[in-house]
Formats: structure tokens, sequence, C-alpha cells
């Protein structure tokens, strides 16, 4: 038995944030010229940042590595209070590629913070997104990354105690976590709107319709890419079996012995581009039908920064899709 069809998951790979991201490193380098700096990589993909490396970005984690009067842009993750102040004393000129759905947790965090408000985040202990959102304030955000840490955390009080998330996590994995957070703290203030935002939201709803519909699943995305992670994880659970790929040459052919429908996704910082290399290098392998699955079609821009603006449309740079 051989491959013989590909489903491919919809909506997969860019989100909205991401691709603003890319945009304002490409508008930067050709509005600007080379070499531009980022602090950390702008979105957590290899192919992308190999590519933007090439075009004049130097990807740098601390400050002290930017030379004076340099650009620099700070990636979709979002950045602490700390890292704001510094970039700002050492005269960067700055442009944020935060996504705006992080910046609505970093302002939604000062705003309570200001009523007198402690947190507990959950998310994922080192993840930059995580250092951004807790360093948006210089005590009272506690981190906890699964339920025995919602046991031991200890607020200073829990009259005003708020709950946020990273963006990116597994949606079934937060609910249980908050649930065991309500269950110890009753009155605990949860956002309106899930801070989980829509693409994380979109492609893990993607992956529970196909899974079950295949013999398994490749997610096309980087070991750094927590969202990317959590697909891959949530098509194992449904019980596919599943793998992550950065790029077509990680693809091994013992993973699609007698599997004849394979399904395929790609994290919200993977661009199109990696997939269809993948589906060429599957296809060689037998597929001959690729099918694409019913799904939301997202229509979501944001606006890029100012200052971005070139001169005509010409000066436009090739973007990464
Ligand atoms: S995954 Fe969500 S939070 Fe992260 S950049 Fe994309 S839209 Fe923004």
């Amino acid at each position: 038995m051989a491959v013989n069809e590909i489903l491919l998951a919809e909506p997969r790979g860019f989100c909205a944030g991401v691709d603003r991201a890319i945009e304002i490193v490409e508008r930067a380098i050709a509005k600007f010229g080379a070499p531009i700096y980022v602090r950390h990589e702008i979105v957590h993909n290899t192919y992308v940042v190999e590519t933007l490396k090439a075009k004049g970005a130097v990807f740098i984690e601390e400050l002290s590595e930017v030379p004076p009067g340099a650009t620099l842009v700070f990636s979709a993750h979002g950045v602490s209070k700390a890292v704001e102040k510094e970039a700002h004393d050492r005269g960067f000129s700055v442009f944020d590629a935060t996504c705006p759905l992080v910046t609505k947790v970093h302002v939604e965090v000062a705003k309570l913070a200001k009523a007198g408000y402690e947190f507990i985040m959950i998310g994922h202990k080192g993840h930059p997104e995580v250092e951004g959102t807790m360093g948006q304030l210089s005590s009272g955000i506690h981190l906890v990354e699964d339920v025995e840490d919602v046991h031991r955390v200890q607020p200073a009080q829990t009259e005003k105690l708020a709950v946020v998330t990273q963006t990116t996590l597994s949606v079934d994995d937060a609910a249980e976590i908050a649930a065991a957070v309500r269950a110890r703290f009753p009155a605990v203030r949860e956002p309106k709107q899930q801070d989980i935002c829509y693409a994380t939201q979109n492609r893990q709803d993607a992956v529970k319709l196909m899974s079950p519909q295949v013999d398994l699943v490749i997610v096309v995305g980087s070991p750094t890419s927590s969202n990317s992670n959590r697909l891959r994880e949530l098509a194992e659970r449904l019980g596919t079996p599943a793998y992550m790929v950065d790029s077509a040459a990680e693809l091994r052919s013992e993973w699609f012995t007698g599997k004849t429908r394979v399904g395929l996704t790609a994290g919200a910082s993977a661009p199109e581009v990696l997939v269809r290399e993948v589906i060429e290098r599957i296809k060689a392998l037998g597929a001959v039908a690729v099918r694409t699955m019913p799904g939301i079609e997202e229509t979501i821009k944001f606006p890029l920064p100012k200052g971005l603006k070139l001169p005509d449309a010409a000066a436009t740079p090739p973007h990464i899709s």
C-alpha cells in the first residue's frame, strides 16, 4: 500500500501577526538599508529567519549586541518593559513587530495591575512571549505550566486575581488549567475573550477535523514554534501518528509505509512555500490527489506601524509567503 491522497488542513500556515512581523523587517531593510537588527527570531521559523538574514537582517538576543544609532525590530512575541526601556535608553530607532493580539494581553495586564490585580499566567516557561508578558510587571505575575503548578502557586492575595494565557497554547490544555485555577480561586477574573488567538484556535480545529480522516499527519514547523508543536501533539492525542518537519528534506520514507492518506498542515509561522515542497516530496511517494479540507477563511489583517511607507509601490520588496 502506498500513499494515494494528501489532505490539506484549512486554515494552515501564516497568521496575520506573522505576516505583519515579516513585512516590518522586509520594509525596514528596503527603507533604511541593511543591516536591520531584530531582537530574537522575528517568528519561530528557520526558513523565514534564514531568508531575512540573506536580505540583511541581523538577529540578536541582547541589545548590547546592537551598535548605537541602529534600527531595531522587536519580534512578534513581544518584549518586557525592561527591554523596551533599554532600547529607548540606548537610542535605537525601534519598530515594534509584536503581534497586536499579544499587545492586547500586555495592555490588559497593565490596566488590571493599576487596579490592584495580581496575575496567574498560563504558559510555557522560557518562551519569549511569556517573558514579554510577565515582564510587563516587576512583580505579582505567577507562571503556571500545568495543573500541578496551579496547586502550588502562592499569590500574595486572592481578592483581586486575574488569569492571562500565552496566545499559542493547546486550547484543550489551557481550558483544563484554567478550570483548575477557577476551582482553587473561584473569584478569579478571566479575560472576556480567550487570550489564545484566533489563528491558534483555527489551526487546532482544522487538525481535529482532519486527523480522524488520515493515517498520518505531517506538520510543517520549526522545533521552537509553540503552535506548530501543539498541532503535532493534538494529532497524536487524537490517535493519528504525527511528525513535525522544518522542511521537506526532513521527511523520512519509512513514515509513509502502509499509509494511504496523509494529512498536512503548517504552524502559524511556516510559509506556504515549504508546504508546497512537502507536497512534492509526498507525491514522489505515490500520492496522486491533493484535496483541501473545508475550513474557516481568515481575513484578518493587522496594520503596519507608522514610518515604513515606501516611496512607491515598485519599491515594495518581495514578501516571504
Ligand atoms: S499565532 Fe496568534 S498571537 Fe501569534 S502572531 Fe499569529 S495571530 Fe499573533
